[in-house]
């Protein structure tokens, strides 16, 4: 019995084929349609039944970027995805496909993933990191996914660090997102006065290249990042940090300095019982771990 893994996106789906020890057997992405429920659902229920023509499927699941009610399964809000808004995705999509569906918040899905049959397998105290547009986080705690009182535990991009701070998408100022993520780093970029189009990637390459400014927006992000993980450590005592996402293409230039802050920060004997690694997963933790979470409903 295989499964299916959709990771929903600001711009695109993607699903994958999943059979049960979390390898991809085949990929799809459609286009995410974000202000009209019908034309979303009917996209979502397309990627799967095109599946079902050629395989056995025994369960869906979702990813979802939003705040999804453990209690009620419902979508509370998707900042992204305006048309999920209160929406029991689960049933909608379930009367549409006939199968077992279950949906998540698109980091815990990833987490999930990590933990399942990534870098995370075999711990038990574990945080993952998806470092892209924004900082989306999850937690496996005693060994399983905690997702809190109502399903909404896990947005530690969105605990602040400045009260003064940059603005955030959420509407906030000072969360660890506007400075921990790619466009934290754009932001911290132009601050400094890099010129032109800026991306994460562009500040990459130019650090790369030897440009001291990029240089400096990195060392800057990466210390940020090692005090947040700090954080964590002291809070959970956790035996490993995963960290994907698009910015972690950056690799060893962000791990690396934020692995030495986490070490400054950090008790010490909490620090030394942690890994701080990257993702296996990235870029399809989001597909597995939703097919994974299907998998164990
Ligand atoms: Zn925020």
């Amino acid at each position: 019995m295989d499964y299916i893994g959709l990771d929903i996106g600001g711009t695109s789906i993607k699903a994958g084929l999943v059979d049960q020890t979390g390898q991809i057997l085949e990929s799809q992405k459609a286009p995410t349609i974000i202000d009209d429920l019908n034309g979303f659902l009917s996209n979502l229920s397309e990627l799967i039944r095109n599946f079902q023509k050629s395989f056995k499927v025994a369960a869906v699941g979702i990813g979802v970027p939003g705040l999804r009610n453990s209690k009620t399964h419902v979508v509370e809000t998707s900042p992204n995805i305006p048309c999920l808004v209160r929406v029991n995705l689960e049933d909608l999509v379930a009367d549409q496909v006939h199968l077992p569906v279950i949906s998540e918040n698109d980091a815990n899905a990833g987490a999930y993933a990590e933990f399942v049959c990534g870098a995370g397998a075999g711990t038990r105290q574990m945080v993952y990191l998806t470092l892209g547009t924004g900082l989306g986080s999850g937690l496996i705690l005693d060994g399983k996914l905690f997702t809190g009182a109502s399903g909404y535990a896990g947005e530690f991009g969105h605990t602040v660090i400045d009260p003064n701070g940059r603005l955030c998408g959420c509407g906030n100022r000072g969360c660890l997102e506007t400075i921990v993520s790619g466009t934290g780093i754009v932001r911290t970029a132009a601050e400094k006065g890099m010129q032109g189009l800026l991306t994460a990637e562009i500040v990459y390459e130019a650090a790369v290249h030897g440009d001291r400014t990029a240089q400096e927006v990195f060392k800057e992000t990466a210390t940020f990042l090692g005090m947040a993980c700090a954080n964590l450590i002291d809070l959970l005592n956790l035996e490993m940090i995963v960290i994907g996402g698009g910015v972690m293409a950056a690799g060893e230039m962000l791990l690396a300095p934020a692995r030495d802050a986490a070490a400054r920060h950090a008790f010490r004997s909490s620090f030394r019982d942690c890994r701080i690694v990257q993702s296996k997963l990235w870029p399809d933790a989001g597909v597995i771990g939703a097919a994974m979470l299907a998998r164990d409903l």
